[in-house]
């Protein structure tokens, strides 16, 4: 048997929830695209409210989507539902555990489940790796929250799926737990398995992923290697206190400006364009008296923003 070339193919994939009597209908996803290639550890990077969980939540079979196709493993999740659903494990955004199984029982019931045969599992196996030998015959609501995460972690995988996804798997969650998730996150993805995992943290996404796709309101801004991703977020901003505060955001050949409280504005520059002296000297060149200066790291909404109105940076062509 052949194996896909792409672990998730996403095309043209639409999320409509429904009004309710408080919050009016809502497009969640706007026609994603996404082709996540087989063996990667793949980021889904976006602020909250962006539309991870719900992409997350249509794959693992627990929203249904509006339109468009979704493949899992070359399982289409139409046509063969049960099939595309054996090829994940989904660790979900929110913790749910039942509190009256011990973590053995419980990744033996989520066996059962998936019609794991007794002699093909490996409950112990599960625990051990996460950290939770020890706990086997616990109750899980005597477990801390990290514990609770990890034993979602076991969970996901004991039908032992060639993809894993991680909907915010660190939210909330400490520095060490978080360290001896990523190292089995790791393990598993040099054991082959694909990884998705969903945050809002940069620097995370950054740390192990090899390709990143922003999504900002439902929509994928970006999509590409890490390192490639990384040399287009070079956006900077200086803010400018003027000696005279100024009423709106000035005019500034070749750089974008905002007004800013007090008077102040804002220049944002790319640092692989430009620098800051040039910030200043096109400061100057306005007629404008400095007082003060600061300059600022984006935050990352600023990016998707810019990312979502600027044009891909030319790139030397290789991958
Ligand atoms: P993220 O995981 O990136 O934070 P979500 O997928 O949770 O984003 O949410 C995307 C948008 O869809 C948000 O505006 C959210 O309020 C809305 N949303 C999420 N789940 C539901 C739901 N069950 N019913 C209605 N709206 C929802
Ligand atoms: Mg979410």
């Amino acid at each position: 048997m052949t194996l896909p070339d792409y672990a998730i193919e996403v095309k043209g994939l639409i999320k409509t929830y429904p009004a309710t009597k408080t919050t009016p209908q809502m497009q969640a996803l706007k026609g994603i695209d996404l082709q996540i290639p087989r063996g990667s550890i793949f980021g889904l990077l976006g602020p909250n409210g962006a539309g991870k969980s719900t992409l997350i939540n249509i794959l693992a079979g627990l929203t249904k989507k509006t339109s468009g196709s979704v493949k899992i493993w070359d399982r289409d999740i139409d046509e063969r539902p049960r099939d595309a659903r054996a090829a994940i494990g989904v660790v979900p955004q929110e913790i749910s555990v039942d509190p009256f199984f011990t973590p053995r029982e419980s990744l033996e019931v989520q066996a059962g489940m998936y019609g794991v045969p007794a002699a093909e599992r490996r409950t112990m196996e599960l625990l051990n790796a996460l950290g939770l030998g020890d706990k086997a015959n616990a109750y899980v609501r005597q477990l801390s929250g990290g514990m609770k995460r990890r034993l979602m972690v076991a969970k996901a995988m004991t039908h032992n799926p060639p993809v894993l996804i991680l909907d915010e798997p660190t939210a909330g969650v400490d520095v060490e737990l978080r360290r001896q998730l990523w190292r089995y996150v790791l393990e598993l993805n040099g054991r082959g398995v694909t990884i998705v995992l969903t945050t809002h943290y940069l620097e995370e996404a950054q740390e192990l992923c090899d390709q990143i796709a922003i999504i900002n309101r439902g929509q994928v801004v970006a999509c590409e290697p890490t390192t490639t991703l990384l040399r287009r977020m070079d956006t900077r901003a200086v803010v400018v206190t003027p000696e005279t505060p100024l009423e709106a955001a000035p005019a500034l050949a070749g750089f974008d400006t905002k007004l800013r409280a007090g008077g102040a504005f804002q220049v944002t520059y790319r640092t692989g364009q430009s620098s800051v002296e040039q910030v200043l000297a096109a400061v100057r060149a306005a007629g404008l008296h400095i007082k003060d200066i600061a300059t600022e790291d984006p935050d990352l909404e600023d990016v998707f923003v810019s990312l979502t109105t600027q044009a891909p940076a030319a790139e030397p062509a290789k991958v």
